[in-house]
């Protein structure tokens, strides 16, 4: 395949472009620790307590919400974001494979569940202005990727053509409702988070990260 028969690029940002190892530290060490603090329990049980919560709101726009977060539990993430943004990093050689897009004119689409404020952070940390031709958090439309009506709602806010499209997503399930929506090319991601194991992609052509793509599927 050549670079020319791809019109657009959807990526995913956390887990695909940035390293997911932030996250999970900011939410499943951080958070808890100043939990545990405010409601003078151990860490233990403060991770207990807000990793169920977590899971009665997995897959919904909440779970990504900083607002939600930051009214439920009382402290100020935004503010909690920026004491840990030199936390933020890029996975291997993201920039380049970026400059490689933009260098072939394709149109460069960051579709992410990450609200605005938080995005605003990392993309900033990271130093990622300038790549994309355009930015859609999910929390502008008021559902995430993993449902039908995200897709519903991009497709009449944006142009691209389904069959000359590819997605790159860490996440299966976001992928399962991209492909339910049409678009053909699929990819994951085997290393979303530099501190943990490979994970197991069943369903979908995954790369280590995105820098592999071009030695994958451009000849
Ligand atoms: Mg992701």
């Amino acid at each position: 395949m050549k670079w020319g028969v791809i019109e657009t690029f959807f990526l995913d940002m956390d887990g695909t472009l940035l390293d997911l190892a932030y996250d999970n530290y900011f939410w499943h060490e951080h958070i808890p620790n100043l939990y545990s603090k405010i409601e003078k329990t151990t860490f233990a049980e403060a991770k207990i307590i807000l990793e169920g919560m977590y899971m009665e709101k997995k897959s919904t726009i909440e779970w990504y919400s900083i607002n939600y977060w930051s009214n439920i539990l009382n402290i100020n993430l935004k503010s909690e974001i920026l004491n840990t943004k030199d936390k933020i990093s890029v996975l291997p050689n993201t920039i380049e494979f970026l400059k490689t897009l933009k260098k072939n004119q394709i149109n460069t689409v960051l579709i992410t569940n990450c609200p605005r404020e938080m995005l605003n952070i990392k993309i900033t940390q990271s130093k990622l202005w300038g790549y994309f031709n355009k930015i859609i958090s999910s929390h502008d439309y008021g559902y995430a990727k993993e449902t039908e009506n995200f897709w519903n709602i991009l497709n009449k806010n944006i142009i691209y053509n389904k069959e000359k499209t590819f997605f790159i997503d860490d996440n299966e399930n976001v992928l399962k409702f991209a492909e339910k929506n049409g678009i053909k090319n699929l990819i994951s991601i085997n290393y979303p988070d530099s501190k943990k194991e490979k994970q197991i992609v069943e369903n979908y052509t995954s790369i280590n990260n995105v820098s592999c793509f071009s030695k994958k599927f451009i000849r």
